[in-house]
């Protein structure tokens, strides 16, 4: 098997190259050759404006057919993608493009002269626009050169993309992909989840996430497949558009959000085989309401941008509701203690993973690569979790929001869990906040289910005691109307740890 993505996907691609590859809620329709062509114009052009091979192309464009096939322009001719949150700040594409260094940089085009001004500070990247209709001078420029790219060789070693990490948990990271990692992946998922020629995938998911661009894309690319291509998630398209697909992937607020309407039911499913969900844990209340409602099990799985997807609940056999399943074909997965020895099932720690689709490091972040991995090659995920006698990975939560109060540890999923039982709470957050007397205080975030009718502080507290040991109960407890979320609809602790860094502080 070759591990150069670009040969891999050509490989697979379908006998009838007018098959379509995709389809725009337009009806706009791009076709296997046409992608093909248009990314060797892209590369062309890129190529004869100076960019070469391992060079860094940086990206934050709007969702497009084009978009798409700058990042196969990119693996075409050896260049590293380096696509950017669509809601990074200046400052954060400033802070990005520092860093990555790249030769050229491709922005949207009410964005371009910002971008200019930052990247005549960062060594002077090319600076080329491209909008979310695919006009821009990067669409004017490629129309004018010929589709005559080479398919440039790639070591498997080689870096296909770079992809900075959502930073939930500090600065993001440019985490180094090779071709060998994504292609390695790829083929785990096809395998994994059973996909074929004759799926339609349904894509609502951003492209500058490992989710929207690697899972998904792979997935269809992988197997000759088609997608049904929407800029975003807009929930009545997503319901009036599923009894054309086979195959959905969502974070679990696209479930939360289509189970919000009655519309949303067997029917809108019938043609579905498939509704995979990641990048944050999915409730248990959700996978048992979508399942009630569409007959269809979710099928919950885990994943990082440092390592692709990682475990997933099976395709054939029980998909258990609060797990994230068992690891891919290749992937290697164990739980930790204290200097890196291997716990028992059951027994809670640090999550490590192994195996071809896990990242070659941090880019120019050495120390913390090697604090990341242990010397025979496990890499620290920075989860916490836990295996059961059955195999079920359950993730505990992020090593970063364990709370430890009075010398003992609060996980506070565990405490999040017990809150959100209460009728009268929507969803809630609990972090640790500096504490004089016990190190870190539990506090609790908390969005009403009725803003009329919110919980008291008093209510919550004594629930949580009913519940819990002592320590694990909220010191404080916050009523507020939303949670800060990421685009990927993480919740931003570190964002609320701030908030309240000073509430104990005499
Ligand atoms: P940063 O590393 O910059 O702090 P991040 O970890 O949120 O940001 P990503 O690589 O996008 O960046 O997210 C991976 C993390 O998302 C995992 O380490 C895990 O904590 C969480 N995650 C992904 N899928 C699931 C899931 N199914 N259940 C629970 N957590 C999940
Ligand atoms: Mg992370």
């Amino acid at each position: 098997m070759s591990h150069a993505l670009y040969a891999l996907f050509q490989s697979r691609c379908p006998a009838d190259r007018n098959k379509t590859l995709l389809e725009a809620d337009d009806g706009h329709r791009v076709t296997y050759a046409e992608a093909d062509a248009e990314a060797a114009r892209l590369a062309r052009l890129l190529t004869d404006r100076g960019v070469r091979k391992g060079d860094r192309v940086a990206v934050q464009v709007d969702k497009s057919a084009r978009a798409l096939c700058l990042y196969l322009a990119c693996l075409r001719a050896g260049f590293v993608f380096v696509p950017m949150n669509t809601a990074y700040t200046a400052d954060e594409v400033a802070f990005l493009v520092d860093n990555a260094e790249p030769a050229a940089v491709i922005c949207r085009p009410a964005d371009e002269s910002v971008v200019q001004g930052i990247a005549a500070r960062a060594g002077d990247p090319m600076v080329l626009t491209l909008g979310a209709d695919g006009a821009g001078s990067l669409a004017d420029a490629a129309a004018a050169v010929p589709a005559d790219a080479p398919v440039v060789d790639c070591d498997p070693d080689d870096l296909a993309a770079m992809l900075y990490t959502s930073g939930t948990t500090g600065k993001p990271k440019g985490a180094m992909l090779t071709h060998r990692n994504l292609a390695a992946n790829g083929q785990d998922l096809v395998d994994s989840w059973r996909f074929t020629a004759d799926d339609v995938l349904l894509h609502a998911l951003p492209i500058f996430h490992a989710h929207g661009l690697f899972v998904a894309f792979h997935c269809v690319l992988l197997a000759g497949a088609s997608m049904i291509w929407l800029p975003g998630f807009h929930r009545e398209t997503v319901v009036r558009l599923l009894p054309r697909a086979t195959v959905f992937m969502g974070v679990p607020t696209f479930y939360t959000r289509l189970l919000a309407g009655e519309d949303f039911d067997r029917d809108a499913c019938r043609s579905m085989r498939l509704f995979t969900a990641g990048s944050a844990p999915l409730l248990a209340e959700t996978h048992m309401a979508f399942q009630d409602r569409t007959g269809h099990a979710i099928l919950e799985r885990y994943g990082m941008t440092e390592t692709g997807m990682l475990t997933g609940n099976p395709y054939d056999g029980e998909r258990r509701p609060g797990s994230v399943g068992v690891p891919f074909p290749q992937v290697e997965v164990r739980v930790c203690g204290e200097g890196d020895r291997p716990l028992g099932t059951r027994e809670v720690g640090g999550v490590q993973v192994r195996g071809p689709n896990v990242m070659k490091g941090y880019w120019r972040l050495p120390e913390k690569t090697a604090e990341d991995f242990t010397a025979d090659g496990w890499f620290r995920t920075g989860d916490i979790g836990r295996i059961g006698d059955d195999g079920y990975l359950s993730i505990v939560g992020r090593a970063k929001d364990l709370v430890i109060s009075g010398g003992y540890n609060v996980y506070p999923k565990e405490v999040e869990g017990v809150i959100d039982d209460r009728p009268e709470v929507l969803e809630s957050a609990v972090i640790g906040v500096p504490h004089p007397d016990f190190g870190e205080g539990v506090v609790a975030v908390v969005v009403p289910a009725d803003p009329a009718a919110p919980p008291s502080e008093d209510a919550i507290v004594t629930h949580c005691r009913q519940h819990l040991a002592n320590y694990k109960t909220p010191k404080r407890v916050f009523v507020v109307p939303e949670l800060p979320r990421n685009t990927m609809g993480k919740v931003q602790k570190a964002q609320l740890r701030e908030t309240h860094a000073d509430l104990f502080r005499a």
